[in-house]
């Protein structure tokens, strides 16, 4: 898809004309100008020459989920992932190119950044699925650290929840963060209701920075500072995830400690089953029902499903290891 020319056009047309187009290429999601009936031949003839509305897309569906993998116009390219749940229709987005953090155990982290995502090109991503079904819940969860492309990633979040365009509840936006603290202390002046989500993944600082070498600037204890500050401001629960690695974060010691730090009326804690690679592996089955139970049992708010997003979660880590 490619807007770039499109205010210099929208710019000769009287006021709505905007709006109209917003509507056109956002929320009946045509796929050619050809279908936008309600603009003059004139105009729509203007908009064809000079914009495009073709999405470069391979899609790679199985039961539960579909992959598309977008070609962008400087040929990288990006995955994106659908998967349905009873009630919902999530779409897990990329807010980078590769990334630049390095967690030891994730795909997209190998790949280092390559650049920033545009705003289109994060909403393509959501559009490429909705061309064809309902899309109702967005998880900023794909490739890349969206508070290091926070003000594109607030932009488009801006246009999925406008009623003139995607329509997507606030509340069904989920941005999901290692912990950049500016980040989450813009987030806390947006006066938006999208759901924040903090990759925690270790009980303490000393092995979230073997990890995560990200915390190495920002501490376990500065993202919470930054959290509380947030939740201060804006009364909103937080999702911490924590992905359980086998033999790294996944002992009984580890929840523990986890509990400690945890203790609190509007964290809540998602453990995820890590998805298996080469170097790292999840832990059995009986060890992620120990670790949960004793969380449970001294009180601590935990599921083993992402409550916002499903389980696409693991989906998502694993986006973009080929070429
Ligand atoms: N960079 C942001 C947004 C990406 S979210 C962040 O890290 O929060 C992608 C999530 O998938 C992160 O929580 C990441 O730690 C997790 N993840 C990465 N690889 C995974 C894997 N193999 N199995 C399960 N989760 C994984
Ligand atoms: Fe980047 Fe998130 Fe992967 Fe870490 S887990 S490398 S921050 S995408």
């Amino acid at each position: 898809m490619n807007l770039k020319n499109l205010n210099k056009i929208i710019e000769k047309e009287p006021a709505f004309r905007k709006k109209q187009i917003e509507k056109l290429i956002y929320q009946d999601a045509i796929d050619n100008w050809d279908k936008a009936t309600v603009l003059s031949l004139k105009l729509r003839e203007e908009l064809k020459k000079e914009t495009s509305l073709e999405i470069k897309a391979e899609i790679f569906e199985s039961k539960e989920t579909k992959k598309a993998l977008i070609t962008l116009e400087d040929r990288y390219q990006i995955e994106t992932v659908l998967m349905k749940h009873d009630d919902r229709t999530t779409v897990c987005v990329s807010s980078q190119v590769g990334c630049a953090l390095g967690c030891k155990f994730c795909a997209t982290g190998k790949l280092g950044l390559k650049r920033n995502l545009e705003v289109e090109e994060i909403l393509e991503q959501v559009l490429v699925f909705k061309r064809k079904e309902k899309v109702n819940n967005i998880v900023f969860m794909g490739m890349g650290e969206p508070f290091l492309n926070y003000d594109n990633v607030l932009k488009a979040t801006k246009i999925l929840n406008s009623e003139n365009a995607f329509n997507i509840g606030a509340r069904h936006i989920s941005i999901s963060t290692v912990g950049i603290t500016e980040g989450i202390e813009k987030l806390s002046n947006e006066n938006l209701q999208v759901n924040l989500a903090i990759s925690l993944h270790a009980p303490n600082n000393n092995l979230r920075t073997k990890i995560m070498p990200v915390s190495q600037k920002y501490s376990l204890e500065n993202v919470l500072k930054a959290i509380n500050e947030y939740i201060k401001k804006t009364n909103r629960k937080v999702m911490f995830e924590y992905t359980l690695i086998k033999g790294v974060n996944d002992s009984i010691e580890n929840a523990k400690e986890l509990a400690k730090i945890m203790r609190h009326p509007l964290y809540m804690v998602n453990l995820i089953k890590y998805n298996d690679t080469e170097e790292f592996k999840a832990p059995t089955t009986e060890k992620i029902k120990n670790f949960k139970n004793y969380l449970e049992k001294v009180g601590i708010n935990v599921t083993e499903r992402y409550r916002f997003g499903g389980d696409i979660h693991a989906a998502c880590g694993q986006l973009c290891l080929k070429k």
